[in-house]
């Protein structure tokens, strides 16, 4: 059973819903690109696509064999196969120059156009072909078996007519979209630009990953986990590496991160140390410092950059620092946005159900999203915690398949309960 949670009252927070439903609203679609059709990949049509050509553009054979008249083999059995004269041979992409006459047949590969007078195809196995004749010698053919007219023939148009819509604006690109834009001739595609995503991390603290440690120092996670989580969600990064806690080194880097789509700031936002992050941040547009009903990543700093020289406006989001909280608010804030703007239908992960089998805690009423390992025991799952919760605790995060739900008004899930979790990746080997 849940306990319901009634001590307390967060009228100062945000839902998660709440924030993002208000960030989602400072973004829109971005303007289309074009690009080569193979660099598409996972990206969203922005063009209606319209085939000039059909597909296939003549009535060709679907097996290698004899093209003939159906009316000619009507009697045709395996005891006594029925004569026809050989007349030609016809390649795939090559057209014919003779038309089929009563009594005669022509070789034909897969997808070799069919002869003139030939309405239909017998395949090699059902011929005397198939015992082993040395085909240079061959001038007569045995057909083995009756087939109906248009039998082994592929229409033209039988895939795609000329004129017809293929394809439509906002389809989502996988390799199947590509190999059919390719099959219509096309080697470009109109697709929703991938928006750019400068990434600053602040702190006196941070070293850069590959540098030798240094006391009191921790290494910059954030940059690098961020740069990758751009990536996953199919943005371009822009990394401006490490600020310090410095007002006008802030405001400057602020300034030159502008041009991009969104800024994606880490740490600076919670009640320590948020005034140097405010004050730069103040000084370039207008933000907003807000406390979130989730656990992890409960600050955030959400608003928009001005940029009177590039007239233009950013959205910059200012994740926490703390490296589970900045990824987790990536994926519930960062993540949709990206989408958005590359026309993605759906901004959410899939979620599943799971049965837990340790506890999960809710101390404060707000919703935990608990990092959890799945495994699929016998076609149900169960969601395993994978360390410890703290905020701090990076390698739960990388052990941890999914983001398991704790909602804010429950202060306990425990072993045997359902939990919704989110899911972060989902690997085969899950499955
Ligand atoms: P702050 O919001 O600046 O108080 O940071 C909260 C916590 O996150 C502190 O323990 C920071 O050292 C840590 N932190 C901030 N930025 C990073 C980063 N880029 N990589 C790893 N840890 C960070
Ligand atoms: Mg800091």
């Amino acid at each position: 059973m849940t306990e319901h949670v009634h001590r307390h009252h967060h009228a100062d927070m945000l839902s998660v819903e709440e924030a993002r439903d208000r960030i989602l609203q400072a973004f829109e679609t971005l303007e289309p690109a074009c690009m080569n059709i193979t660099d598409s990949i996972g990206l969203v049509i922005s063009e209606d696509v319209y085939s000039s050509i059909n597909i296939p553009p003549l009535d060709n054979s679907g097996m290698d064999g004899y093209a003939l008249r159906s009316e000619d083999v009507q009697s045709a059995t395996l005891a006594n196969p029925v004569s026809l004269r050989i007349v030609g041979t016809v390649p795939a992409g090559h057209l014919p120059d003779f038309v089929i006459e009563a009594g005669e047949a022509a070789r034909i590969m897969t997808g070799a156009a069919i002869p003139g007078g030939a309405n239909s195809v017998v395949p090699f196995e059902e011929t005397t072909e198939a015992e082993g004749f040395d085909k240079s010698e061959l001038r007569d053919i045995g057909i083995r078996t009756p087939v109906k007219r248009g039998s082994d023939i592929r229409l033209a148009g039988g895939d795609v007519t000329v004129d017809q819509k293929v394809l439509q604006a906002g389809t989502l690109i996988n390799p199947s979209t590509i190999a059919v834009l390719a099959s219509l001739g096309r080697d470009i595609i109109n697709v929703y630009r991938k928006p750019e995503v400068a990434i600053l991390s602040t702190g006196d603290e941070l070293i850069e990953p590959g540098l030798s440690s240094e006391p009191g120092k921790i290494y910059d996670s954030n940059t690098s986990g961020l740069i990758a989580s751009v990536i996953a969600a199919g943005g371009i990064p822009k990394p401006f590496g490490i600020v310090r806690d410095n007002l006008s080194q802030l405001e400057k880097k602020i300034s030159e991160a502008m041009n991009s789509d969104l800024v994606v700031t880490s740490a600076g936002v919670s009640k320590g140390d948020y005034d140097v992050v405010k004050d730069a941040l103040a000084s370039r547009g207008i933000l907003n410092f807000w406390s979130i009903r989730m656990r992890p990543a409960k600050p955030l700093a959400f608003g928009v950059l001005n940029d009177e020289k590039l007239a233009k406006v950013t959205p910059l989001i200012g994740l926490p620092g703390n490296p589970v909280s900045s990824m987790v608010a990536f994926e519930q804030f960062c993540r949709p946005a990206i989408r958005k703007m590359l026309g993605k239908k759906s901004s959410l992960r899939p979620t599943i159900k799971a049965t837990l089998t340790d506890h999960i805690y809710n101390h404060d009423g707000r919703r935990v999203y608990a990092r959890v390992k799945i495994v699929n025991e016998a076609g149900s799952y169960t969601a395993t915690t994978s360390g410890s919760q703290e905020s701090n605790i990076l390698t739960s995060m990388a052990y941890a398949d999914g983001l398991a739900i704790c909602p804010e008004d429950v202060s306990v899930k425990r072993p045997g309960e359902s939990v919704t979790v989110i899911m972060l990746n989902w690997p085969e080997e899950m499955i």
